[in-house]
């Protein structure tokens, strides 16, 4: 098998997994008990939760636990909407936002919340000067994804969260940082909440954070009982914690190296494809290596990815999460219809190999020309 959808998923890595099991065997108690099992458990959840702040360099009354980056984005945007709505009622997004931003944004609106998407240049980038336009006095958030999912274009947050603040010191800059985290480096400073999913990072599914700086306010979604987190409150799903731990310090480390690893791969597969007549990459200047996106002229990107799941090749059209056939994204840096409804998605990880990517060129180049030579019969 060549996997090569890891910004859709990755497997749990080894160490990660035996962190889960070993959690899961010898920590029973529920961290919110006050007998011994209960504090044995308070103890390792501490210690998971301490090690994942000094990664990141956050305070443990900035993070909290959530499903994923989904539930994290629903817990930030709807958590200030609700918690700031009565200063201002507008929100402003990029046009390369996962599609779960989209969402909570359409319900904001049902909501009475008014969303205004910036505009972005040729490459991606989000346009200074219209984010300096946008920002009113009455904007109470701006989210901003560090790392989108289907160009991999990265985001200058340090730079937007500059041009917000000056706008109006009191707007609030969210980041889903889904796709940044574990390929590239983040600061968590540069933003005043971010989003985060463990199964995107050789975590398990279902565990995420969220982290919120100090002095942002946000009205809880999940309201129960329990006494380690006001924001998400329930009994804390402990292996998963600690699994995201593991998988977090493993992400962070020698970060540079892996990057360096997959632009050598990435780079390689860019050559190689771009000799391909219909085949067109979609890359700009500020796409990371590990998520390459490509339109076929003349082949359904459905039709493609099945072909290559019969030689255990595995890809993705846009994301995995979007609904419909055009890209959202790829829509917004090119204004190409045909592009946009065309785009496969490659996604390399660090533990992609130079073997795994020579099979998969031979094995694109078989399916490509198979394929193609089907339609261009099928035109005659
Ligand atoms: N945001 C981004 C940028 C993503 O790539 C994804 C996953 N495709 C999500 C959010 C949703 O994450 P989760 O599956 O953890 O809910």
């Amino acid at each position: 098998m060549i996997y090569l959808d890891y910004s859709a998923t990755t497997p749990v890595s080894y160490d990660v997994l035996e962190s889960y099991n070993k959690a899961t065997r010898d920590y029973m108690g529920n961290a919110n008990s006050i007998h011994a099992l209960g504090v044995k458990s308070k103890v390792l959840l501490n210690s998971a939760t301490k090690q994942i702040c000094e990664l990141f360099n956050i305070s443990e009354e900035e993070l909290t636990f959530t499903s994923g980056a989904t539930e994290s984005n629903n817990m930030a945007l709807k958590g200030v909407a609700m918690a700031y709505g009565k200063i201002g009622k507008h929100i402003v997004v990029s046009k390369l936002e996962h599609p779960s931003i989209y969402k909570i944004c359409d319900f904001l609106e049902t909501q009475g919340f008014e969303i205004s998407y910036v505009n972005n240049d040729e490459e991606g980038l989000v346009d200074f000067e219209d984010l300096k336009n946008k920002v009113r006095e009455d904007t109470i958030l701006v989210s901003i994804c560090a790392v989108n999912s289907e160009l991999g274009i990265r985001q200058p947050l340090k730079t937007l969260r500059q041009i917000i603040k000056k706008e109006n010191p009191n707007t609030l800059l969210h980041s889903d940082m889904t796709q940044a985290i574990g390929k590239v480096p983040v600061n968590m400073h540069d933003v005043d909440l971010a989003s985060m999913s463990g199964h995107k990072i050789f975590g398990p599914k279902g565990i995420g954070f969220l982290y919120k700086a100090e002095k942002v306010k946000l009205v809880p979604l999940i309201h129960g009982s329990g006494k380690t987190n006001e924001l998400r409150e329930g009994t804390p799903p402990l292996p998963l914690i600690v699994a995201l731990s593991k998988a977090c310090r493993i992400a962070l480390e020698k970060l540079e190296e892996k990057e360096a690893k997959v632009k050598t791969l990435n780079e390689r597969i860019c050559n190689e494809l771009a000799k391909i007549d219909g085949v067109v990459i979609n890359k700009t200047k500020y796409s990371i290596p590990h998520i390459l996106n490509i339109s076929l002229d003349n082949i359904k990107p459905e039709t493609f990815i099945h072909a290559m799941e019969e030689d255990e090749v595995y890809l993705s059209t846009n994301t995995a999460c979007s609904s419909g056939d055009l890209s959202s994204s790829v829509m917004a840096v090119y204004n190409d219809k045909k592009r946009a409804t065309s785009t496969i998605r490659i996604s390399l990880s660090y533990v992609t190999t130079n073997e795994e990517v020579s099979k998969f060129l031979n094995l694109f180049k078989k399916n490509y020309n198979e394929l193609n030579s089907l339609m261009e019969g099928n035109n005659e």
